[in-house]
């Protein structure tokens, strides 16, 4: 029977769920010294946020294959020392996500109906019922910033309260809002039409400051806003100005952009609810974590896969050799795909040509997903759970194989497609580096690195001449550049290798031009 340390306090019932599958010891007390002295007897172990599991730790645990947090963060685990030991690491993301949403919905009832103020006006001993008057929010409209566990959450608690829902969420498929049961909308309509706009997303470089001054003023003058995503999505001194110009204005929060909150000039507006980073805190999510890990850690000791892995197993040497270089083009091919679509993939075909046709690549397939789904998530995608969150998000998946590869040895082609593009790119490896050799049809040759753009354009004569001196103006330099064609005078497309970044707004500026369909920025 394998045996399993709970090193610290979980909820009982996650207790149960191993109890006959496993020998377990509960010691939710155990030192540091005791643990490194005494992990090798275990198979797994459970842990929440006191018992560190070092380096040294691991070390030491010569039969230990999963170490599982009851929860969500990691800090107490070195992830590297695991994954570099093969020992799978687990949580439970999905524990908190009815947990916070039932605290964005408790926000959104405290500011429309001024529960937090009213209370404190009574504690004082008055009786001011006239400074009260509330909103409804049934018939209101919910702007939800993110519809991923926890945004869907709030979307099913806001329509049983009759709230017409609409979402911005660029990287959902419209199949996965439709089974949802809610409208998507672009961003600018989400901020302008909300009456109450709460947010979801995580903290990426992305969604930092996305709710600042400007987007405030074009709020409605009555808007709820709720964050209980995390500190930075909203400025908070931008919040502070809006709020203290427009006193029918409300926000509720429970992150901050530095934790805890000191000296912040929110405290002093009315119109403002604050938690101290609660919005997970219950007994119910922590019990859900506990159970949520036991079935886990029974998965894994079954010899089955679990579903919130944070590491990757290691592969078998040789195999790992093999498959390296490649690892790093279908990363490439990932990153690409994420950045020309910069949103929603609904279908992706991924066929291996030549001899990789022969060798196993289901963890190459599982590599390009986790870079194409990584920047949009919370939770790490990881070579382990690609699959199934792509899976999750209505991401059709086709992998094929052909021994034909042409001139090469091997190549790797993926299709990607929505309702709106169908994109195909081909790379290959040229001296162990990622090599792409085709973009929708048009031969190309490009190293994947550095500062890149693409653009669609109409093959005439001075259309290139046009871009460079277009990004001469911007001050940005053409350090090599490709053009492909089909057929004279038709579609032509052109790769370049910049010196400086194109800015989305260089980029919106070069499709002004009549003869460019379409100019994409691209980091690789
Ligand atoms: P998730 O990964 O399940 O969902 C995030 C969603 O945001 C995804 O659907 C993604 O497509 C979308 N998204 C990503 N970038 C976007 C962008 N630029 N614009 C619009 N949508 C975008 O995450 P989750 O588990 O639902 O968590 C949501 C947030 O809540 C995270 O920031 C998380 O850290 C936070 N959280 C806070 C607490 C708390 O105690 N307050 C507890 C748990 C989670």
């Amino acid at each position: 029977m394998t045996k399993v340390l709970i090193a610290d306090k979980i909820n009982e019932k996650g207790i149960d769920v191993l109890k006959d599958a496993s020998e377990i010891v509960n010691n939710p007390k155990i030192t540091p010294e005791e643990l490194l002295n005494t992990i090798d007897q275990y198979d797994g172990i459970i842990v929440r946020s006191r018992t560190k599991v070092t380096k040294e730790v691991i070390a030491n645990a010569k039969n230990l294959k999963i170490i599982a947090r009851a929860g969500v963060g990691v800090d107490n685990i070195d992830l590297k020392a695991a994954t570099d030991n093969g020992i799978m690491v687990v949580n439970a993301p999905e524990s908190t996500s009815i947990t916070v949403a039932e605290h964005a919905m408790g926000l959104m009832l405290s500011l429309s109906r001024k529960i937090a103020i009213a209370d404190a006006s009574v504690k004082s001993g008055k009786w001011d019922k006239s400074k009260f008057m509330g909103m409804e929010l049934k018939g209101k409209t919910l702007g939800v910033i993110g519809m991923g566990r926890i945004g869907s959450q709030v979307v099913k608690r806001a329509k049983s309260f009759e709230m017409n829902v609409i979402v911005y969420d660029p990287y959902i498929t419209e199949d996965t809002a439709k089974k949802l049961g809610v409208t998507i909308t672009d961003f600018e309509t989400l901020i302008t039409k909300a009456d109450v706009m709460t947010i979801h997303v995580p903290l990426t470089p992305e969604t930092k400051g996305l709710i600042s001054e400007p987007q405030l003023r074009q709020m409605k003058k009555h808007a709820i806003i709720i964050n209980c995503a995390r500190g930075g999505i909203i400025n908070e001194e931008d919040l502070y100005k809006v709020l203290k110009d427009e006193p029918d204005m409300k926000a509720g929060l429970d992150v901050y952009q530095d934790e805890p909150l000191e000296n912040s000039p929110l405290t002093t507006l009315d119109n403002v609810v604050l938690t101290p980073h609660i919005a997970a805190s219950t007994k119910e999510a922590q019990r859900d974590a506990a159970i949520i890990v036991a079935k886990e850690v029974k998965q894994v000791l079954s010899g089955e896969t679990p579903n919130n892995v944070l590491n990757m197993p290691v592969l078998d040497i040789e195999t790992f050799q093999e498959l390296k270089p490649y690892f790093k083009l279908t990363e490439k091919l990932g990153l690409m795909l994420m950045q020309i679509f910069n949103k929603n993939i609904q279908k992706l075909n991924i066929t291996y040509q030549g001899e990789l046709a022969n060798l196993p690549k289901d963890s190459l397939t599982r590599h390009l997903l986790k870079e194409l789904l990584n920047p949009m998530l919370t939770e790490p995608v990881n070579a382990v759970n690609a699959k199934a969150v792509a899976e999750q998000r209505g991401i059709i998946l086709t992998e094929s194989e052909s021994s034909f590869a042409g001139n090469y040895d091997s190549i790797i082609k993926v299709e990607a497609t929505n309702n709106k593009r169908t994109v195909e790119i081909e790379g290959t490896l040229q001296n162990d580096k990622p090599l792409i050799i085709s973009i929708n049809g048009y031969s190309v040759n490009m190293l994947p690195c550095g500062t890149m753009a693409i653009i669609k354009y109409k093959d005439l004569p001075g259309t290139i001449g046009i871009i460079g001196k277009m990004l001469g103006e911007e001050e940005i330099n053409i350090g090599e550049m490709q053009v492909g064609r089909k057929e004279e005078g038709g579609e032509a497309v052109m790769i370049l290798k910049l010196d400086q970044k194109i800015t989305d707004e260089v980029a919106n500026s070069l499709k002004t031009i009549p003869e460019i369909e379409e100019a994409i920025p691209l980091k690789l």
